[in-house]
């Protein structure tokens, strides 16, 4: 467990250090099954990927499904990183509080049932728009971006700072309530040839492994575990008093658990490594591609860690008028990659922004007023839309954006680089508050 949780931190130090694309460090989307999963639709009907999945994911999942069918649900045990952080949190909490909270009953039974609602829900959204739709709210991915800072999923923060303090007090809180992957893998896990077994005769009734257990298995009731929610964590094993009662088998070996624990990872790195002969396994992109899988220039296709001079290159638009149509000050490098431009020059500037440019110039649109330097802050109210962040706003209309917060009565914690449309309801605002903001101040 901790050579894995370790390991993504390392992907993901770097990661954030050197940046993404084919000259920088995978990103930890690259090797987390469940993109897999995700891209499951699009790989099976076109054999590409969706937006930030590599082929990594996709081999980290069939590997997991097969694990899962000879090992069980063993992946939460032994190797999920984000698995690993609840439970040394919880075992944290057991210090801190003096005791250890595993709820029971009705409300734990149908909560339960809630990851299943959220698996649903993402891979139907998901397939559907073919994009990553938990992206913003996964805690998973919040956790092991910690150091790009907060402000690019609020949401996922939010979500994660609520998992790890419920963590502390209930153990594995994520995997038994919510995890889409847990989901998975808990069907997948019970046809799992591996399983607990009770020998019933010479099992004294103590019920100690069901108070060890952080999923309350029944145990006295059934001699093989066959529980979703089992991980096949082996503390039952481990703790039962009476040995050789409880024991990890399939349909024709026994195991003891250092045995099966270590089973389950070489097999792992056994699937990864033939993947890496066959010359399969690819955790970047191996080339800056401009094209979608129908071969036709796609703007969707620029990335954060794109440089100007690579999408003038690419999409064939001289990088001058990239310049003048984005209004990015000439001080910038055309070398710098767009995820740095704004930390780097202190700019207010999103790299959405150039994907939008480039749609316009593919479609022979000419640069808009609202798009030169020179130009800024000349667009009317009516221009503005909800998708527009507040910076944007205030770039195409002049209107400055403390103007716009005070005048709409919010505070200047609202992230001025969000698309408005996602939190001005919330804050009890319409567009055409903004609106009216807007044309106040002419
Ligand atoms: S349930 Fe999810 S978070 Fe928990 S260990 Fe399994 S995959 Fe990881
Ligand atoms: S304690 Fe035993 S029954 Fe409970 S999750 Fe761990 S291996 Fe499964």
């Amino acid at each position: 467990m901790i050579f894995f949780f370790v390991f993504l931190l390392h992907v993901a130090y770097d990661h954030q250090g050197q940046g993404g694309g084919p000259r920088g460090t995978p990103s930890v989307e690259a090797y987390c099954p469940f993109g897999g999963l995700e891209s499951l639709y699009q790989f099976l009907t076109t054999g590409g990927f969706i937006r930030r999945i590599e082929p990594s994911a996709m081999i980290l999942f069939a590997a997991l499904v097969l694990l899962t069918l000879l090992f069980s649900r063993g992946f939460c045990g032994w190797i999920c990183p984000f698995g690993s952080l609840q439970e040394w949190l919880g075992l944290l909490g057991r210090k801190i509080f003096r005791k250890k909270y595993n709820p029971t009953g009705a409300w734990d039974r149908a909560l339960r049932y809630l990851k299943y609602v959220i698996l649903a829900v993402i891979i139907a959204l998901t397939w559907h728009m073919g994009a990553l739709v938990f992206r913003d709210y996964d805690p998973f991915l919040a956790f092991f971006h910690l150091g790009a800072g907060m402000a690019e999923l609020p949401w996922a923060y939010a979500i994660l700072g609520a998992v790890l303090a419920a963590s502390l007090y209930i153990e594995r809180f994520f995997c038994k309530y919510a995890c889409p992957l847990g989901a998975v893998l808990g069907v997948l896990g019970k046809a799992g040839l591996t399983k607990v077994q009770r020998e019933p005769d010479g099992c004294k009734g103590c019920n100690i492994c069901q108070k060890k257990c952080h999923a309350h298995v029944d145990f006295l009731s059934v001699t093989t575990i066959r529980d979703s929610e089992c991980n096949h964590c082996m503390d039952c094993v481990v703790d039962c008093p009476k040995p050789n009662v409880l024991t990890v088998r399939g349909p024709r070996w026994k195991f003891s658990h250092p045995v099966y624990a270590s089973l389950l990872v070489l097999g792992l790195f056994a699937l990864i490594g033939a993947s890496q002969l066959a010359g399969k396994w690819q955790t970047r992109p191996a080339a800056v591609s401009f094209a979608n899988n129908a071969g036709k220039l796609d703007p969707e296709n620029i990335r954060g860690w794109m440089t100007l001079q690579e999408i003038s290159g690419g999409y064939g638009i001289p990088v001058d008028e990239l310049y003048k149509r984005s209004g990015i000050p000439a001080r910038v490098a055309a070398t710098a990659r767009l995820n740095t431009v704004a930390r780097t020059y202190q700019l207010e500037f999103e790299p959405d922004r150039v994907r939008e440019i480039v749609r316009g110039y593919l479609a022979g649109a000419p640069a808009r007023k609202d798009q030169g330097q020179k130009d800024h802050g000349s667009g009317s109210e009516e221009e503005v839309k909800g998708f527009m962040t507040l910076n944007e706003i205030a770039l195409k209309t002049g209107v400055p954006k403390d103007y716009l917060l005070k005048t709409l009565g919010l505070s200047e914690q609202i992230d001025a680089r969000q698309p408005v449309r996602e939190w001005m309801h919330a804050h009890g605002k319409s567009i055409q508050d903004l609106r009216d903001a807007v044309k106040s101040h002419r």
